[in-house]
């Protein structure tokens, strides 16, 4: 069958490569809708170490199940699902105490095994989630992406009330953190995007206000917090700016949720940080729970990225991942299928 094999930084080919063999407890999954995600071009640059070549990336897609191994529901034949590409031991510590999306043993489909840029792919069958008629594949996929924002959303709310939120970057991240904290109820949530395109885009997907820059937002924030700043800042980036910039909007004793992944090392003033008693949060991935409620939210339509692009053959997938290095382009998503829907 055909994939798309990544074999180290900024090398890409479609080629032949072996079909999946169901497994019990698993299900062959043919992508019609398979996301390129922002930690794709990161892993694609090779600046992740948690992915090692030859790969076939992929893990924000839905398809039709094909083959159902043994000990899985039959039903599932020929039904167009969501994969959750997560999975967990669900035994140890971690696990136990409700964080399996730090689970040491955690797998990821597209990372630690073969993705949805290919022909067929495997994944365990109590990941996939059929959808509805009248759902299509494109849609399924951004379950992924945006329970990763359900997940940085809650862990800003975890104590409480919080009125006034910012979100650093509209990208696919940003936008999804932006609407888990507008319909996790959180009344003004301010985006902060350089391009314009995307400053409209948080707009319409539910931004209160959309700021060109951190000066701006912070502006904006000193008239509607009184002086104060926002109860919650979700940095969706990850450049040593916007890492720098998140708790400098913040008011006293409010929390900061990193969730962008751009860069590593990052220096910020600390003195702020203790005296202003600033809560600083990583996020990652997400649960089972976060990705239910993302699909849930993006079946009733709650959510979403407005228009969906169309879903390009697996053929542009080399040449869709060099643009996407090349900088921020107008469509927020690109998707790969053999066999698009
Ligand atoms: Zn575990």
């Amino acid at each position: 069958m055909k994939g798309i094999v990544w074999h180290g930084p900024e090398e890409m080919s479609v080629e032949e490569v072996p079909e999946p063999e169901v497994e019990p407890g698993t299900v062959v999954v043919r992508p019609t809708a398979a996301g390129i995600c922002g930690s794709e071009i990161e892993g694609y640059l090779g600046r992740m170490g948690n992915r090692t070549p030859p790969l076939v990336m992929g893990h924000e897609f839905a398809g039709t199940v094909t083959e159902v191994g043994e000990g899985s529901d039959e039903d599932l034949l020929g039904r167009l699902v969501a994969v959750n590409p997560l999975s967990s031991d669900g035994t140890c510590r971690l696990c136990l105490a409700g964080l399996t999306n730090l689970c040491p043993n955690r797998r990821l489909v597209g990372i630690h095994s073969s993705g949805g840029f290919a022909e067929y792919t495997l994944a365990p069958a109590a990941n996939v989630y059929p959808l509805p008629d009248g759902v299509e594949a494109r849609t399924g996929a951004l379950a992924e992406p945006l329970a990763n924002g359900v997940h940085a959303a809650r862990l800003g709310l975890a104590d409480g009330s919080v009125e006034h939120a910012v979100v650093i970057g509209a990208g696919t991240i940003g936008l999804m953190c932006l609407q888990a904290a507008v319909l996790d109820g959180i009344p003004e949530v301010h985006a902060v995007e350089p391009v314009q395109t995307r400053r409209e885009q948080a707009l319409a997907l539910g931004a209160s206000a959309a700021h060109e820059s951190g000066e701006v937002a912070h502006d904006a924030l000193e008239d509607s917090t009184e002086g104060l700043g926002a109860d919650l800042v979700i940095d969706a980036v990850g450049a040593e700016i916007t890492r720098r910039m998140a708790p400098g909007l913040l008011r006293p004793g409010g929390r900061v949720v990193y969730i962008g992944l751009h860069d590593d090392d990052t220096t910020i003033g600390f003195h702020d940080v203790v005296r202003g008693q600033l809560d600083l949060q990583g996020s990652y991935a997400y649960t089972a729970e976060d990705y239910e409620q993302a699909l849930e939210w993006l079946v009733e339509g709650k959510a979403g990225i407005g228009g969906l692009p169309p879903v390009l053959p697996l053929e542009e997938g080399p040449e869709a991942f060099a643009e996407l290095v090349r900088g921020p382009s107008a469509q927020i998503k690109v998707f790969l299928a053999e066999s698009g829907a």
